[in-house]
């Protein structure tokens, strides 16, 4: 199995390849405001979308990059233009197309045009198209002890260089693949499970989070309705009250991240090759729609699709293939007789043959018995054994501190600081 390892190389060169480096930089950043350019000019015109590959004819030729780290760079800048796309159709508005200007940018070199010689590692920059003369090498000398394999993936950051390495050596693992299959935004943000161990990320935090913000923004309207409206006072209130919105969608989204780490962590441990998560599209027709609503609110604005981007674009980095299957009576069917009925409680408790169980568990457990079944769940396939272990994906007590500044209940003196 393949497995990519990134490493970080602080690095310590001379002045002259330091300056080599910055230039890069910045030629990269001038390659990327451009298609950031191009791509706004292409969506206000409501023309068509370019593709990558006439971004490639485009822009070839045109930079002081090697030819590979432009379109390593054009691949980069239209995956995030696919993860946004993505993101915004599953109701993450607060999704951006790439809209930054940047003064410097990571160039990237992949694989093969990476060459190591000794101790260095040289990045070619290829042909100055102005000069039409090729242009020196970036030759960086690695640290003794880097991770042995094969680097496929060279990116130069502010005064590190970012190495992915594969590993070399073909490990001999069984050919089968091991799946496991997680349950999304029933109960909780995710259960995963490989049929033997099973992982809950518990979603509380964003609770608070968002509890937090509605106590605020209440008070600051209770202040502002005290005040002339677009007063100079009323303004500022204003401005507190978006800065408290943008607070807890960034918190949410961390704790997101966090969360999706989390199960990344646990397939990692599992030697997981693939993940299998019930059709979120499918939540919203079902019956589950209260429960989904439910975890909805909790997560704010976001929705249950956000995190499965974010998962989808964790995997991918890690090669672990991420697939959707229908959730169909998965919550609902007996694994030990495959009776149907609708659970309450925490507890599943079958009335025709008397299995018990944890809820949580017998959802991803039977998603996984579906999967691997070719969407029946077959009684007695995999039996849940309650061995579920619960994970916050940030300490509560952390997140509370930081989440409001109004969570003592008292009119916050923090509000009124800041409107002066
Ligand atoms: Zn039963």
């Amino acid at each position: 199995m393949k497995s990519n390892r990134v490493i970080q190389i602080q690095l310590q060169v001379s002045t002259t390849v330091w300056q080599q480096m910055t230039e890069a930089r910045g030629e990269a950043a001038r390659l990327w405001n451009k298609m950031v350019k191009l791509h706004l000019y292409c969506r206000k015109r409501n023309k068509k979308w370019p593709t990558q590959a006439q971004f490639e004819k485009h822009f070839a030729r045109k930079f002081r990059l090697h030819s590979q780290t432009i379109q390593a760079l054009i691949g980069k800048f239209f995956a995030n233009i696919e993860t946004t796309r993505t993101n915004r159709a599953n109701g993450d508005k607060r999704a951006r197309y790439p809209y930054k200007e940047k003064t410097y940018f990571n160039p990237v070199w992949k694989g093969q045009h990476i060459k190591q010689e000794l101790n260095y590692i040289m990045l070619p920059m290829g042909i100055d198209p102005h000069t039409r003369k090729r242009q020196l090498a970036i030759s960086v000398r690695l640290p003794e002890t880097i991770p042995q394999g094969k680097i496929v993936q060279a990116e130069l950051a502010f005064g590190k260089l970012l190495l992915t390495i594969q590993n070399g050596i073909e490990v001999e693992k069984p050919k089968v693949e091991k799946v496991a299959a997680s349950d999304l935004g029933s109960i909780h943000l995710g259960v995963v499970t490989d049929g033997t161990d099973s992982l809950a990320v518990v979603g509380r935090g964003l609770r608070s989070i968002n509890q937090g913000k509605a106590k605020a923004s209440a008070q600051i309207s209770q202040l502002q309705s005290r005040c002339e409206k677009y007063s100079r006072r009323w303004k500022k209130l204003q401005a507190t009250k978006r800065k408290i919105l943008r607070k807890t969608q960034n918190q949410t989204h961390n704790l997101l991240h966090k969360a999706a780490n989390e199960i990344v962590d646990y397939c990692q441990e599992k030697e997981v090759s693939k993940l299998v998560v019930g059709d979120i599209t499918e939540i919203n027709k079902n019956k589950r729609k209260k429960a989904s609503r439910r975890l909805n609110q909790e997560m704010g604005l976001l929705s249950l699709g956000v995190f499965v981007g974010y998962l989808k674009y964790k995997f991918a980095a890690f090669g672990i293939e991420l697939e959707t299957t229908s959730e169909s009576y998965t919550t609902k069917t007996c694994p030990a007789c495959g009776h149907k009925h609708k659970p309450k409680g925490r507890q599943y408790h079958c009335p025709k043959c008397g299995f018990v169980g944890v809820r949580d568990e017998v959802g991803a457990i039977n998603l996984l018995n579906k999967y691997l079944n070719k969407g029946t769940i077959k009684p007695q396939f995999l039996i849940p054994n309650g061995n579920v272990k619960y994970l916050r994906p940030v300490k509560l007590k952390n997140f509370a501190k930081r989440s409001s500044p109004t969570d003592t209940g008292q009119p916050s003196i923090h509000v009124l600081c800041a409107v002066g």
